[in-house]
């Protein structure tokens, strides 16, 4: 199916992890802070607390990573856990459904390893007022027993590291966000990061890519890195059997073409999105919802995998009477600009001021 990665069902451009990624991800993940490539601020500060922690003998602070999905906080926990010489276990807020799974991989932790939850957002109630003893005082509570007889049992755990994932850090509750002492927020790359990650992970997969090759495929992955891979290993597959098995400018343009991926890395559900608003809504502003139930996908999807890409591209602004599209997204599906509704929105960039004058003079 073209535009699908026949593997798993799934977009190519979608940055949620399919089954396809395991394998793949794990071959290209960088292990150390020096091969994980840019959110260069963040390294920075983490080689700080890292180094700290490691001089003092004593356990690192809980981390929250957020950001879009396949933007490297399971890869920078693992390299955290990497770069701390400690152990690593990994789970994930729906995998945690009682109470007593939680203690039990609470209990199991030696000192200072990590413990990194993935969608940390998605815990239970109930599991996390476990969490907040064991991250503020690494203890257990439990109250054995029923009635007068009851008893509220301490257990004293390791000291460890919680480092928790979310692409909406917005859902977690107040007294866990605060528990966390380092907050990192990743953000999109830089076609030039992306393209020393799809140079990297070619000469991983044992690849030949010219260098136009990689930065094409680099301009197309929406600034996500697990798209980048994703890309790299499709266009590696038209190379291999429409080509000479070089990725070189001209194959990684057509597969990205018969892929339906356009020049900014764009697919047709971006495109139906977009259309809708333009079209349907007379450019918004529209409620998330009503894009929802207009196109077809689902509200969360839109706004956790969709839209911070379009955010960036400046094709669409979140206004609080909902979505709005910006003269960018108008100009590339080469649709005419409604400049004085624009300037109705309070959008002022510098075309509208400019068009918004012109169309004054001529009244
Ligand atoms: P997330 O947990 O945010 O969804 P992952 O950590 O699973 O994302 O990253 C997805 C893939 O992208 C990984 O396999 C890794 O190879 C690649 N990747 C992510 N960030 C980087 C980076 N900064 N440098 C190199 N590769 C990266």
């Amino acid at each position: 199916m073209i535009g699908f990665d026949d593997e798993q069902g799934a977009r190519i451009i979608s940055a949620v992890k399919g089954i396809a990624d395991v394998e793949v991800d794990n071959l290209l993940r960088p292990k150390t802070l020096n091969e994980y490539v840019g959110q260069d601020k963040i390294k920075s500060n983490l080689l700080v607390y890292i180094n700290a922690a490691k001089n003092r003998g004593e356990h690192l602070d809980h981390v929250l990573l957020y950001g879009p999905p396949g933007l490297g906080k399971t890869t920078l926990s693992r390299i955290i856990a990497n770069e701390l010489e400690t152990r690593i276990t990994v789970t994930s807020g729906p995998a945690i459904e009682r109470g007593a799974d939680l203690a039990a991989i609470l209990t199991n932790l030696s000192p200072n390893e990590v413990l990194f939850i993935d969608e940390i957002h998605r815990l239970n109630h109930a599991v996390e007022e476990i969490l907040y003893p064991a991250m503020e005082d690494f203890s257990l509570d439990f109250v054995v027993g029923k009635g007068p007889s009851a008893k509220s049992i301490r257990i004293n755990l390791p000291p460890f590291t919680l480092i928790g994932a979310t692409t909406r850090a917005g859902m977690l509750t107040g007294p866990l966000r605060d528990r966390f002492g380092v907050h990192a927020r990743l953000e999109l790359y830089s076609p030039d990061d992306l393209n020393t990650i799809v140079l990297n992970s070619a000469r991983a997969l044992c690849t030949d890519i010219m260098p136009e090759a990689s930065m094409e495929i680099a301009k197309r992955s929406r600034g996500t890195p697990r798209i980048a891979n994703r890309i790299l290993k499709r266009v590696r597959d038209f190379a291999q059997v429409k080509g000479n098995g070089v990725i070189d400018y001209e194959i990684t343009c057509y597969a990205l073409n018969t892929m339906e991926i356009d020049a900014l890395g764009l697919d047709n559900v971006d495109k139906n999105v977009l259309f809708a608003i333009m079209d349907k809504f007379s450019g918004g502003p529209v409620g998330l919802d009503t894009i929802a139930a207009s196109t077809g996908e689902d509200s969360m999807t839109i706004e956790d995998v969709y839209e911070p890409y379009l955010l960036q591209l400046g094709f669409i602004a979140r206004t609080p009477r909902g979505r709005i599209c910006l003269p960018a997204c108008y100009e590339h599906y080469g649709k005419p600009v409604n400049f004085d509704k624009m300037a109705r929105l309070g959008i002022f960039t510098d075309t509208v001021k400019e068009e918004t004058a012109q169309n004054d003079g001529a009244v």
